[in-house]
């Protein structure tokens, strides 16, 4: 059974993003196949041009946690959709997958995280014993997928997204090196490591609200515009919105981009 990429988009600003991420995979060689979940709320004219990057585009339903509660506490109430990664787990017909949050960039070959065993993933810089669900090596099956809807109904997600559920259903997870979900931050110690290790990034997270089609890009310049704090990740989005440049934008000419996730 092939091994695929999964990622997944429920408007359109997210379904750009997976555009320039299945490009950034191809670019950097990846085997395995691409496949992205989207909802109805995709318009027609983005899903054939998803049609034509990822080898499988499969349309889902929305699952909302509908804990409007939990998702105020992190200012993020349009997470509760994240809950829509959970059908990750009903694409059997892969024998591994690694999810990737549409935010993400390839910029270097991550096919090795396929010898990861399930559940494989990264710190998350906001609290390092629980992994970052921005990229996770799974295992597709319908009793995981069951198990997983019960504990998300019966103990519910303790920050109202994927990630809360995610981490109490696997708490014995498989850390694997920040490289492969590099997020940028604003601690004190992260700078000196990022001069260190920043090179290593393989794949690279723009968490947060700002996402790169939402950054003001130059085209003159052929430079985004950063803002304070985040100006060490700006060569990532200049190599996003590159992508986004050559091989998207020329298929979506009537879109804002800037506009479309809202
Ligand atoms: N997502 C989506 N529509 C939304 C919000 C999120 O499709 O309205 C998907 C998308 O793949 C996104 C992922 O869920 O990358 C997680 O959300 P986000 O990246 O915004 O969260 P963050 O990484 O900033 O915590
Ligand atoms: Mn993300």
């Amino acid at each position: 059974m092939p091994e695929a990429y999964v990622t997944l988009a429920t408007n359109d600003g997210y379904a750009i993003g997976a555009l320039v991420l299945g490009h950034s995979l191809h670019s950097v060689g990846t085997t395995r196949d691409l496949c992205i979940l989207i909802t109805p709320q995709v318009s027609q004219a983005i899903k054939s041009m998803l049609e034509g990057v990822f080898n499988k585009v499969e349309v889902v339903n929305v699952m909302d946690s509908n804990d409007t509660a939990h998702l105020s506490l992190l200012n993020r109430p349009e997470l509760g959709v994240t809950f829509t990664k959970l059908h990750a787990w009903k694409l059997t017909c892969y024998s591994k997958c690694v999810f990737l949050d549409a935010d993400i960039l390839a910029v270097k070959n991550s096919d090795d995280l396929f010898q990861q065993p399930e559940l494989s993933a990264c710190c998350d810089i906001g609290w390092p014993d629980c992994f970052n669900s921005g990229m996770f090596v799974f295992v597709p099956n319908m009793d995981t997928y069951g198990a997983l809807l019960k504990h998300a109904q019966t103990v519910g997600s303790f920050d109202g997204g994927d990630q809360g559920v995610l981490n109490t259903f696997f708490p014995n997870w498989n850390r694997v090196s920040f490289v492969y979900n590099m997020v940028a931050s604003a601690t004190y110690t992260y700078l000196p490591a990022y001069k260190q290790y920043g090179s290593n990034a393989k794949l690279v997270h723009f968490l947060g609200t700002m996402k790169p089609w939402q950054h003001r890009y130059d085209s003159q310049a052929g430079q985004v515009e950063t803002s304070p704090g985040y100006q060490h990740l700006s060569p990532f989005l200049n190599s996003w919105w590159a992508i986004y440049v050559r091989l998207v934008q020329p298929g979506v000419p009537s879109i804002d981009v800037s506009k479309a996730s809202e």
